[in-house]
This record gives structure tokens, sequence and C-alpha cells, in this order.
């Protein structure tokens, strides 16, 4: 069972304030922290205003005032309010800031391919500069294990290219002294299991972790539309990942193995 240091149900205001004065500190660096909320803070639910003499949230103040204005019909005085201001930020910005100062962490790596960041719906052609980014990240880590999609249904699919970018990248570090304790796991995508008789590695889920997963896809935007080439298939993309999952729990269970309510399976990549 995984274990944390500090463990925040709810992540509003008040754990996400202190979430991120805990990672400006720096002091916490070293422990694992949890955040738990049913709402994945993607919309602006809320504007809050404050009292600032400082420079508190400045990159994310949506307005400012440094003047009142006290009136009635009879009366009316401008008030100065130096050296005070009141400031108003939308809780979706103030959501975003903390979320991107915790994906800042050490422990994560966003590797922003360059044939992925075109700032357009399309994509670029991979080159020599996507796979050195990898290359680099896996010198600096020497992991012990790298997951990779092997959805290899769609050759021009973003899945296919970061695949071809990772194993062109592990192709020329195959023969480092740490890649010997490396191994290199393939999972399928929302389409298609792998069959049954290549599976290598089976990870049964347990109903609470199959709700993680659902949450987990749910979070990323795009999952949470249907898939846009889904044929006679109208389900989303975690009732696809869902449905697979159990099905291949199913399969196991019906050749006389233990009974899960779903598996994730794996199948290992070996470089030649
Ligand atoms: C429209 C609006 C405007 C406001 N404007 C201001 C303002 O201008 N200035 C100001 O100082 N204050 C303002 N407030 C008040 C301020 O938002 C609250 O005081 C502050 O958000 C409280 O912080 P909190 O962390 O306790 O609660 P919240 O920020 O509400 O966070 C609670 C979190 O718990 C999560 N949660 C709830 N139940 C569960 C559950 N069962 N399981 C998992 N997660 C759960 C929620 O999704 C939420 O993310 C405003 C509030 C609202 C609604």
């Amino acid at each position: 069972m995984q274990h944390y240091h500090y463990i925040f149900t709810g992540s509003g205001l008040s754990a996400l304030m202190t979430v991120y004065e805990m990672l400006l500190s720096e002091k916490f660096d070293d422990k694992s922290i949890l955040l738990i909320d049913e709402n994945t803070k993607k919309v602006n639910d809320r504007t809050w205003c404050f009292w600032d003499e400082n420079n508190l949230f400045d990159e994310i103040v949506s307005k400012k005032w440094n003047q009142a204005i006290f009136a009635n019909e009879k009366f009316n005085r401008v008030l100065e309010l130096t050296p005070y201001q009141y400031k108003k930020i939308n809780g979706l910005d103030f959501y975003e800031l903390v979320f991107k100062k915790i994906s800042e962490n050490k422990n994560i790596h966003f590797l922003n391919l360059p044939f992925y960041e075109t700032g357009t719906v399309k994509k670029g052609a991979i080159s020599l500069a996507d796979v050195e980014i990898i290359v680099n990240l896996l010198t600096e880590l020497k992991p012990h294990q790298i997951y990779v999609a092997g959805d290899l249904a769609d050759p021009h699919g973003t899945h296919k290219v970061c695949l071809d970018a990772a194993l062109a990248a592990i192709d020329i570090l195959k023969n480092e002294a740490w890649m010997k304790d490396c191994r290199i796991w393939m999972y399928r995508g929302a389409w298609k299991e792998w069959e049954i008789d290549h599976i290598e590695m089976a990870v049964p889920i347990s109903p609470e972790e199959l709700r993680n997963k659902r949450n987990a896809i749910l979070r990323h935007q795009s999952q949470m539309e249907s898939a846009p080439f889904m044929g006679n298939d109208e389900r989303l993309f975690w009732q696809r990942s869902e449905d697979r999952n159990r099905a291949t729990a199913e399969l196991y269970s019906q050749l006389g193995l233990a009974s899960y309510e779903a598996i994730e399976a794996f199948v290992q990549y070996i470089p030649v």
C-alpha cells in the first residue's frame, strides 16, 4: 500500500494554499503529498477578492483597485486605499498556478517533444531533436522500468510516433550498463488489448483502483470527449478502457486463473 506523509481531503482554497506554500518553502521536497478531490478543478467555479499590500499572486490577479468610492445620493467620497490594494483572481487561474507548481516537482518530467509542440493541431514529423530529449532523460534517470504506449493501430497517431521516438532512444542506449536492469513494458490504448498468449505481465486492478484509473482518464480534457473515429462504437475512452481491462480479467478467470475485477496487460520490449 502506498503511504503518504500528508493527505489533503478536498483540494480547495485552503488545501491548495497550504500545498503551494509547502512547495515554495522547499522544506517538503522529500515528502509525498496526496490531494483528494471529487472535482477536477478545471472550471472557473468562483472568483476571489482580497486585500493586499504586497505582491501576492500578482501573476494571476485579473483586476485590482487603488481607490474605493463611498457614496449615497447626497454624499460622495473617493477613498485612496494606499498602501493596500483590493485584488481579484479567478479561481481557475489559482488552481492552474498551484497545479503547475506541483508539476514542477523534481520527480516529474515533461518531455515537451518538438514534434508535438507545434502550437497547432497538426503535428510535425519526428526528428532527432525528439529522440535526443528522451535519450538525455533516460541517461539522467537510468530507470529500472519504462512504460510506453504500445498502441500500434494508427501509425500516424501520437501514441505510435511517441513509441517510435522512445524505441529509437532505447536503441541508442541499449548497450549501456544500466539498461541490463531496465525492463521496457508496452501497454495498449483504448482500442485493442494484447492477445492473451502475448501478455507477459498481468497486473490485477481492484474496483477502487479501476475508479482511480477512470478519474485519472477524466482529468485529461481530450479524453472526456468521444473518440473522433469511433465507427459504430459510441463508448467514451474511459468506458473502452474499463471494458477492456474487465474483459482481460474475465479471460484469465475463464482460463481457470484467479478472478479479478480487471487486469492491465503488458508485453515486454526487448531491444536487439
Ligand atoms: C462564488 C464564491 C465567491 C467567493 N468569493 C470570495 C472572495 O471574494 N473572497 C474571499 O475571501 N472568499 C470568497 N469566497 C469564500 C471562499 O471561496 C471560501 O472561504 C474558501 O474557498 C474556503 O476554502 P476551503 O478550502 O475550506 O473550501 P473550498 O475552496 O470550497 O474547497 C473544498 C474542496 O473540497 C472538495 N470536496 C467537497 N466534498 C468532497 C468530497 N466528499 N470528497 C472529495 N472532495 C470534496 C470540493 O470539491 C472543494 O474542492 C467565495 C466563495 C464562493 C462560493
